[in-house]
């Protein structure tokens, strides 16, 4: 197996890294982030695996813009709402309690 070093990736999606490698093996290519390890599909050929890598990338960097929004959204609707009141403790409740009190 070789390597070839890589050093202007796409972000990765989960580090955000933009160093990686190439790991040739005897039939498959794919990219390697530098920072986190995370992978890349295996491609028949070199150009296939960084093309790939990219694609994902922004594929999953989108998905989580998308979720984060949503959450946003979805948070900002218990926006209006009082803080919870949590039942007051009962003294037996306590996990550990002083002895001779
Ligand atoms: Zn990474």
């Amino acid at each position: 197996m070789s390597t070839t070093t890589v050093t202007q990736l796409e972000p990765c999606p989960f580090c955000g890294g933009t160093q990686g490698s190439v790991h040739h093996q005897v039939f498959s290519h794919r990219v390697i982030c530098k920072t986190c390890n995370a992978c890349g599909p295996r491609c028949r050929t070199q150009e296939q695996a960084l093309l790939q890598w990219e694609h994902q990338s922004r594929e999953l960097r989108l998905e989580k813009t998308i979720e984060n929004r949503l959450l946003l959204e979805h948070l900002s609707n218990f926006g209006d709402l009082p803080p919870p009141v949590f039942p007051a403790q009962r003294e037996n409740s306590l996990p550990f309690r002083r002895l001779n009190s």
